[in-house]
């Protein structure tokens, strides 16, 4: 019984993953190439870093780092005035009123809709905090 298990095959290039390298995606859970070790050679097919928000290791594989990637990052960075009014605290029609007054930054779509840009926002929402 000296056999060993046929390695898993990586999810994004389909080539066996050895032990140093072996990781797991936190996107998709799937096995990916990842080299952990600086003293050995390995092949990369996604990424790792530490997420700030949980202080921990984040893997991803290529494939949900490139749809992270993909996604525009100004959409994280625009609000709408539902969005806005959460982020300030504030509520909508507060919201709405700085905006028709000057006081805020916005745009507004075909459909009439108010949008918002974040920092803008938590500006506002700063400079009215003692309101
Ligand atoms: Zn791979
Ligand atoms: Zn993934």
């Amino acid at each position: 019984m000296s056999e060993t298990p046929a390695a898993c095959p990586c999810s994004i290039c389909a080539e066996p993953v050895e032990r140093h390298t072996e990781s797991y995606c936190n996107g998709c859970g799937r096995l990916f190439h990842l080299n952990q070790r600086e003293d050995l050679p390995g092949r990369d097919c996604g990424t790792v870093s530490l997420s700030e928000a949980h202080l921990a290791l984040e893997f991803l594989c290529a494939a949900c780092d490139e749809a992270a990637a993909d996604a525009p990052a100004e959409l994280a960075a625009v609000l709408d005035l539902a969005e806005a009014a959460g982020a300030a605290g504030m509520s909508e029609a507060a919201l709405a009123a700085e905006a028709a007054a000057g006081r805020l930054p916005h745009r507004r779509t075909a459909g009439g809709a108010l949008l918002f840009e974040r920092a803008a926002v938590e500006r506002l929402a700063r400079a009215g905090g003692g309101a």
